[in-house]
């Protein structure tokens, strides 16, 4: 790596910034416990990704830019992805959804498009194979590559056919959680028991699915919804809009407040509605995804090192970031 010509205190903030964000991971994926908000975490994430952006040398494989997610766990068998699970960029603002479609229409040469808008489920991610219509294997996502096998606790999860009303052999995608009420009901117990508290529930959720007894899991009424197949042509889905209601029609549960939109202030619209509305709902949600709506355009715009160019997680602000918001409106 030659950094000589990389200003000193830009060598040290990479340094300093991926140690932080390697223990913040490390609280966050493996000990279900964070400490900090994700838009802290997030903050911090750009501001390497910009640092590296300028100094190119600094990149290095093991810098946190460079990977999703976390490696699996002891206990439970590996299991290697067909596809990669991608992670998704994110961003807070208007203006950089605003310049996501505009990157999005100058990459693709054309003027309009349409995209999804849905709901980013913060629970965490599951992978599902099955043949001839019967659930075969269940993984997370690890770092995106390899994931646990996590079949036996995906089996107590009510709402997730053990076999599809059709027999395929197919492999789809996404969002294990725990319902805002089971969470609360877990969290008491706990807290007669003498047991520390879940912070969240995407903890709860994560922390419930890698138990290493399925009994224990199905004590807890986990839920899921799913919004990817992989390879998608192959059943001739051509949009993400079809995906959904195919996935519906062959028994996994959809969220059910997605919508389709033909510009970026719809999505800005959407993204204001559910970020007032999103506590009517009875599962954490922390955004809003934006994809795409054409397989072929999505093909057309390819990958980056961690994550789709035709999707981008459109989030809320961070809770905390919001009282503190409302507590100054209350003051003045
Ligand atoms: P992410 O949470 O930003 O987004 C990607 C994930 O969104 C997907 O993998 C999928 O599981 C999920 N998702 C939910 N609904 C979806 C939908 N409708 N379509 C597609 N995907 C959907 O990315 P990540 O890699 O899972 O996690 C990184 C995030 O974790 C960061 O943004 C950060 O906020 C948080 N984090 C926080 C801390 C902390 O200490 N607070 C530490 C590490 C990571």
């Amino acid at each position: 790596m030659n950094v000589g010509k990389v200003p000193h205190e830009a060598i040290e903030r990479v340094k300093k910034l991926r140690e932080e964000l390697n223990y913040h991971s490390y609280r966050y994926y493996i000990l279900n416990d964070p400490i900090i908000t994700d838009h802290e975490y997030d903050m911090m994430l750009k501001e390497l990704m910009n640092l590296e952006k300028k100094y190119p040398e600094l990149i290095t494989p093991d810098s946190p830019t460079q990977r999703v997610g976390a490696k699996p766990l002891d206990g439970f068998k590996e299991v290697r992805h067909s596809v990669r699970l991608y992670s998704l960029d994110n961003t807070y603002s208007e203006e950089e959804i605003l310049e996501f479609d505009r990157r999005v229409k100058r990459l693709l040469g054309v003027e309009s498009l349409e995209y999804v808008c849905e709901l980013k489920i913060d629970g965490l991610s599951i992978s599902l194979r099955y043949e001839s219509g019967i659930l075969v294997l269940a993984a997370t996502r690890g770092d995106g590559i390899v994931g646990e096998d996590v079949t036996a606790n995906v089996k107590t999860i009510k709402s997730i056919p053990l076999k599809l009303r059709n027999p395929l052999d197919i492999e789809i995608r996404g969002e294990v959680f725990l319902p805002k009420s089971e969470f609360k009901s877990i969290n008491d117990e706990r807290s007669e028991e003498g047991l520390p508290l879940f912070a969240n529930p995407r903890n709860a959720a994560a922390g419930t699915l890698r138990q290493l007894d399925p009994k224990e899991v199905a004590r807890r009424n986990l839920d899921a919804f799913f919004y990817q197949i992989v390879d998608p042509y192959k059943y001739r889905l051509e949009t993400q809009w079809e995906v959904l209601d195919f996935m519906k029609e062959i028994g996994l549960k959809t969220e059910p407040n997605a919508k389709l939109v033909g510009d970026a202030m719809e999505i800005i619209e959407y993204w204001k509605r559910w970020q007032q509305d999103k506590h009517s709902l009875n599962y954490a949600v922390d955004g809003a995804v934006i994809k795409v709506n054409s397989i072929h355009q999505q093909e057309e715009l390819g990958y980056t090192a961690k994550s789709p160019r035709w999707a981008i997680a459109f989030k809320f602000p961070a809770e905390q970031a919001r009282t503190k918001l409302l507590d100054v409106t209350f003051q003045v």
